[in-house]
This record gives C-alpha cells, structure tokens and sequence, in this order.
C-alpha cells in the first residue's frame, strides 16, 4: 500500500501486481520499484532482455511515488564540486547526461501518451540573496556551454507572477516540467510489462545469494538470475551490507492544500513551478489546474511525523505568501532520499553481474531517467557513459555519524542563509 500521499489519492491506474510465489527465472532481476528500478527495467525490457522487479511495498511507494514532481537538468551535487572533481570538460559531459535525462523523461511522457503525468511547463528559479552578476554569468555559461537558455527575471517581472516581496532574481527555464511523478512510474512500468518484465509487489529481497548464478529470496518465492541490480534508494536495508554503509537516507516533507483556485489565483499568477536558492530551499507549484497548492521543504535525518513538518512548512508558506494565512492544509507527508557523501548518484558494479543505482538525492527525476539508460547500455556493451560516474565511488556516509554530521551541516546553512537573507 502507499502512504497518504496527494499522487496516491490522485493515481489515474489503480493495477495491483501480485506479490512473487514460487520460482522465477530470468536475465536480470531488479531490487526496488522506484523510478531507478523501473528506468533500468524498461530500459532492458526495450532491448530484449528479460527482466523481473521486486519491490517491497506498491511500485512508487519510496521518494520516487512522494516527491515534487519538478523535472530539471543538474544532480544534487553543485555544478562546482563535479569539476573541482573531475575537471571542466568531464563536469560539462555530466551535466549534458542532466539535460538528456530531462528530454528522455519528457519523450517518454510523449512516446507513452503519459497524460495522466499531467506535465506543465516551467520553472522559476529564484533567489532570496542579491546576486544578480552570478546569474548572469550562469545564463551566459548555459547558453555558451550546451545552448540551453534561461530568461532572466528581475524583481518587477517575478512579482509580476508571484504576488510576494522575497524574491530579488531569478531563472526562468521553460525547457523544465513539473509532472505527476507516480502516475508517470505507474506508466513506465505498465510499458516495461508490456515488453516483458514481471513486477512483483508486496516481494522484499529478504535475502541472496550472488555467486555465478545470483539467487534473490522474497518471504514466498525466489528469483534466479544471470544479473542483479540494486535500486533500493533511500530504502536501502542489509541485504547487501557494502551498499547500505554508503547510503545516507535523508527525509524531506511535502504538503498539499484543500482547494482554493480563487486564493491561489491571486498570489501565484503563473503554472511553473517554483525553487528558491536556499540550501533548505521551499519548492512549490499548483496542481489540479490551480486548484491546489504542493509545497515542499525541509530535511531532517530522523523521519519527524509529517504533521509536525507541515506545520513547520506552513510556517515557511506564510513567511513568503502572508495572504495565503486562509489556506487549509489536507496532507502532509515525507519521504527518504537517497544521498552520498559526495553528493553524486552511485551508479556501477559492486562485483561481475551485480550493478546498483543509487543514490539520487533530491534531484532524481531527470537523473533516474538517464542513469536508468546509461547503465542499460553498459549491462548490454553499448557504452562506456557509465565511467563518467566512476569517480564517485561507494564511499562509507559515516553511519549515525553522518547522519549526525548531515544535520548540523544542514542546520549550519539553514543558519548562513538566515543570515545572507538578513543582510540583503
Ligand atoms: C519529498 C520528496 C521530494 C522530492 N522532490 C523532487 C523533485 O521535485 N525533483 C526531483 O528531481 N527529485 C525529487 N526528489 C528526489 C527523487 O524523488 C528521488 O531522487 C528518486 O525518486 C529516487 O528514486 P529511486 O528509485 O532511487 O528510489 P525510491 O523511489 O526510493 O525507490 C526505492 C524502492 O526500493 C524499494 N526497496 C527497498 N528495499 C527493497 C528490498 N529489499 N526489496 C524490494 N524492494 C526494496 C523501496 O520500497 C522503494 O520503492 C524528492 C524526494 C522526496 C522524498
């Protein structure tokens, strides 16, 4: 079953696959029913190769069924760090795989006929600092370096579509979406079944054996395999201890609203969604054709209950939309994200046939859609994409340390943008 989530209360196809009973053979098994999971499968399903996903719960019903919906180029690690790493010219192919997954997202809503992904176009980047040169410079680098074009918006044009005073600057990038993201996985895994691939729900991988032949146990069946793959994000328990020990699972909270069309259509004049620059940046965007308002924000490493979030949510609602105090909340929910210590999806081979992909923290929806491409075409030899993610290995996250260390850091920035926003 799901959470009580807006995109479960709203889900356009109700299938519920059975759960595994018995014996299956296959090529490749698939651990996790997320949009990493499902990507890889259909991505394999497409080329022949038959496939068969486990999934814990209901497909979806990790970060990949609860999140913002907001589908645009980039990873959660900074453009920055990624050259500081690998250089100029291996950051520049990286973020070029971040556009890619973008369009491979949007071609598969076409291809599809995904409707019910309700795809809206747009995407307000925004800042709460005075940096206008920065984003500028960011402008020009974008269209010089992979003729991707932002519109610059000063203060005039942003409250021209947001009737509010906190923001200084800002990007417009119309090539960026907001979609339905469970409505979208429920359709990519409808396609991946119609070429082929089993998805068995409500079927942990409770246990394995990954020798030549790799051997996955669920509580009432059994799966063997030539190949394994691992997409447990931030769900990622001991089956394979090597994996879990790099996995920092960060929550983060959504809320919706009751309908409010005429409210909302006072405040937010415009269908895209909207970001701000923060490191606990708030992420919203109307649904419904405006009858709603998703908002989302906030990370902590110990799951709080969402009704406690959502009040802390609101807080931040009604610090940038005061007129929006009228506003009733109808639900609030969280979800795990999967993170590195460096920040970068894993995504490679723990040993000979046995691959994971992970690790896509808060920017998984374009990134799922490539990695799921890019590690198809090493399973099958039709690339070496793959290396580009190489340099960011499976490192160990620090375990409750880390988590210890990924919330002061997050409470440290939280602080400097206090800060920064003060002193504007
Ligand atoms: C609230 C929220 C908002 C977000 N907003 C955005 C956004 O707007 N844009 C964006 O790009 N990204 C966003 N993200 C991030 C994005 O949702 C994730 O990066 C992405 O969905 C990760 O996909 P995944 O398949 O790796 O993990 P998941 O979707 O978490 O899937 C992992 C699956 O593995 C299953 N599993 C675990 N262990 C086992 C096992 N032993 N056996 C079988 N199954 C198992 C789990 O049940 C789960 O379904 C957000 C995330 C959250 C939580």
């Amino acid at each position: 079953m799901y959470p009580q989530t807006f995109y479960a209360k709203t889900r356009a196809d109700q299938t519920i696959r059975p759960a595994l009973h018995g014996a299956q053979d296959t090529d490749t098994v698939i651990i996790g029913g997320g949009l990493a999971g499902l990507t890889t499968a259909l991505e394999l399903a497409r080329e022949g190769v038959a496939v068969t996903v486990l999934e814990s719960e209901s497909i979806g019903f990790g970060a990949s069924g609860r999140n913002g919906g907001i589908v645009s180029p980039a990873f959660a690690c900074g453009s920055a760090a990624i050259a500081a790493r690998v250089g100029p010219e291996k950051a520049r192919a990286l973020h070029k795989l971040t556009i890619e997954g973008v369009a491979r997202l949007r071609s598969h809503i076409q291809i599809l006929n995904i409707a019910q992904a309700e795809p809206v176009a747009g995407l307000l980047n925004l800042r709460r600092f005075d940096q206008a040169a920065d984003l500028h410079a960011e402008a020009e680098q974008f269209a010089r370096d992979y003729d991707y074009h932002f519109t610059y918006l000063d203060r005039t044009a942003i409250q021209e579509r947001l009737q509010t005073t906190r923001y200084l600057h800002g990007l417009e990038d119309p090539q960026a979406f907001h979609i339905h993201p469970l409505n979208y996985l429920r359709a990519l895994a409808t396609e991946a079944e119609r070429l082929g691939a089993k998805i068995f729900e409500h079927s942990p991988a409770t246990g394995c054996d990954l020798g030549r032949q790799k051997h996955l146990r669920t509580p009432k069946g059994h799966v063997t395999a030539k190949r394994a793959i691992f997409a447990t994000g931030g769900y990622t328990g001991p089956l394979i201890p090597r994996l879990k020990r790099t996995v920092l699972p960060i929550a983060t909270y959504m809320m919706v609203s009751h309908p409010a069309p005429d409210l909302l259509a006072k405040v937010i004049k415009t269908s895209a969604a909207v970001l701000d620059d923060r490191r606990a940046s708030d992420y919203y965007r109307l649904v419904e054709g405006g009858q709603r308002l998703l908002w989302g924000g906030r990370i902590t490493t110990r799951a709080a209950a969402p009704q406690a979030v959502a009040a802390e949510l609101r807080r931040a609602m009604l610090d940038v939309y005061p007129q929006l105090a009228p506003l009733q909340t109808d639900l609030a929910w969280s979800g795990l994200m999967a993170y590195a210590r460096h920040l970068m999806p894993q995504i490679g081979q723990l040993q000979p046939d046995v691959w994971h992909i992970t690790a896509f923290g808060g920017h998984g929806l374009n990134t799922t859609a490539i990695a799921g491409k890019v590690l198809a075409e090493a399973i099958l030899h039709q690339s070496n994409r793959i290396d580009l993610f190489a340099p960011w290995g499976l490192d160990y996250a620090g375990g409750p340390i880390g988590l210890a260390v990924a919330q002061l850091t997050y409470w440290y920035l939280q602080a400097q943008d206090h800060w920064r926003e003060r002193r504007r």
